[in-house]
């Protein structure tokens, strides 16, 4: 029996997980959430073992069960490979009382490449199987290192093409010029004027666009997503959380069953969403601790219950988490609705028209698990500038968003439960916010002195990604109005 995937919003549309790759999103807006979360069939003391590409299949293998398994050992053999830095695919380093989960061993130095470096694979056996014709069209709305990593995973893959749009003012210096640098004739790289909500707004009415899908079909195209609201960039996140656990039991940190929390530096809720399906396959997860930057609408939802993105939009050095609509929460409003599509629907509703919502009581219950917390810039800076002095580890401005909430979180609850923390970006791709946290007079300097200063300080080695855009030319140039969009699209596939 199939794993059935439903939308959050109508619990009529059901699909098969290939074709919940393939669309992206549902046609009525919902996002799709497997029926129920499967669980490991292998034990934590055999995932001990394992390599990270045998983990993953047994991880994915429960979600995406209208895959063969040649077909899935072949998407996991292609995309975990000699593209990441490290052998064991993602590190784990201790400092500051934590564990740190690195997860920016791939191709574009973030997070992101966990999932995006597997997701072309998963839609193109997706598309085999489903008999599509058309020409595939990844729309991507990126806050800066989405857009990068989908371009990097889809650059010429054949019967695709690419288009990412990001907000101009809105992503870090090496963020734009990592994507205004790709390469690739499928590639299509577009900045406009406002802000992540604006884009990815911009992306999600396409999606629902009825019109523009049948005018799409007819010229051979249909649209699919690289974004985290593709439950194809989700289930290969579930695997790096089973993958720590499974580390910190091989090396003796932790008994087996033993529990963990995690923190996770959060915008779209996509990361902390993956945690909490993993916890949901057997996996001994206490706290989700979810650590937002001055953009704190999360931390405001997990202490009141109501979600409110009414407030001004503020822009960080911790880009990628700039974000007032955390997309991927509606997949957990849906679990604690008791999967009631009708009850989410009206919340989502609440949401695009009032811009907010309020959960009930008994909803709240189910959130026990959760803790929220913030960092404001200053804080931030200070997680750095700290780590570095005490550990002499220097980690990015999200991880330290994340560092300084679980500081906060262990002083206020004296949980001595053992912690990942979810590395998300390299410092070298936040720079010159990193550097400036270590020593403010370092700003009189260019991009890439400060990355070999990072080089000197760190001995951490450059990695490809930042010596790759030193000298690369730009290849993309287009700004255009958000409400333009669907316009650049058409002008893009050469459709009116
Ligand atoms: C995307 C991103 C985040 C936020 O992850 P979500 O899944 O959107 O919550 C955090 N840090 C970095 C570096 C990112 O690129």
């Amino acid at each position: 029996m199939d794993l059935i995937y439903r939308s959050t919003r109508n619990n009529e549309e059901t699909v098969t997980a290939s074709k919940a790759i393939l669309k992206g999103l549902a046609d009525d807006g919902g996002l799709y959430v497997p029926e129920f979360i499967p669980t490991l069939k292998v034990s934590l003391e055999e995932l001990s073992k394992m390599t990270y590409q045998e983990i993953a299949y047994e991880v994915m293998k429960e979600f995406l069960t209208d895959f063969t398994e040649e077909e899935l050992k072949h998407c996991i053999q292609s995309a975990y490979d000699k593209k990441f830095d490290v052998p064991e695919i993602a590190a784990i380093k201790d400092a500051d009382g934590a564990h740190f989960l690195e997860l920016f061993h791939g191709k574009t130095i973030a997070f992101k490449d966990m999932a995006l470096s597997i997701l072309p694979y998963l839609l193109t056996t997706s598309a085999q199987k489903n008999q599509v014709k058309n020409e595939i069209v990844i729309l991507t709305a990126t806050s800066g290192d989405t857009g990068k990593a989908a371009l990097a995973g889809f650059a010429d893959v054949p019967g695709t093409k690419i288009i990412v749009f990001y907000p101009k003012s809105g992503v870090s210096p090496i963020q734009e010029k990592q994507m205004v640098t790709q390469r690739g004739d499928n590639t299509y790289v577009v900045g406009i004027y406002g802000n992540f909500d604006d884009a990815q707004t911009g992306v999600k009415n396409m999606f629902n666009d009825k019109e523009l899908a049948k005018v799409m079909d007819e010229a051979g195209y249909q649209f699919s997503s690289a974004n985290s609201i593709n439950i194809g960039r989700l289930v290969p996140q579930v695997v790096y959380y089973v993958y720590a656990y499974s580390r910190l039991v091989k090396n003796g940190t932790i008994a087996v069953n033993d529990p963990i929390n995690v923190v996770v530096p959060t915008g779209n809720f996509g990361n902390i969403l993956a945690a909490y399906y993993a916890k949901g396959m057997g996996l001994p997860i206490n706290k989700f601790i979810c650590a937002s930057n001055e953009n704190k609408v999360l931390f405001d939802f997990f202490e009141t219950g109501c979600y409110d993105r009414n407030r001004e939009f503020i822009l960080t050095s911790s880009p990628s988490m700039d974000i007032l609509i955390s997309s991927n929460l509606e997949r957990l409003i849906y679990k604690i609705a008791g999967n009631d599509a009708k009850e989410n629907e009206m919340f989502m509703r609440q949401l695009r028209e009032e811009g907010r919502y309020s959960i009930t009581e008994d909803m709240k219950k189910m959130l026990v698990d959760f803790v929220g917390g913030y960092a404001t810039e200053e804080e931030t800076a200070q997680a750095i500038a700290r780590i570095y002095k005490s550990d002499n580890y220097i980690i990015d401005t999200h991880t330290a968003v994340a560092a300084h909430v679980y500081k906060q979180y262990v002083e206020k609850s004296g949980d001595t439960t053992p912690t990942v923390i979810a590395s998300t970006a390299s410092p070298y791709k936040f720079t010159r916010s990193v550097m400036n946290a270590i020593d403010q007079s370092y700003d009189s300097r260019s991009d890439f002195e400060l990355v070999d200063e990072l080089n000197r300080l760190s001995k951490v080695k450059v990695p490809e990604a930042i010596e790759d855009i030193r000298t690369a030319p730009v290849l993309h140039d287009t700004v255009v109005d958000a409400a333009d969009m669907c316009a650049e699209v058409k002008r893009i596939l050469g459709i009116n």
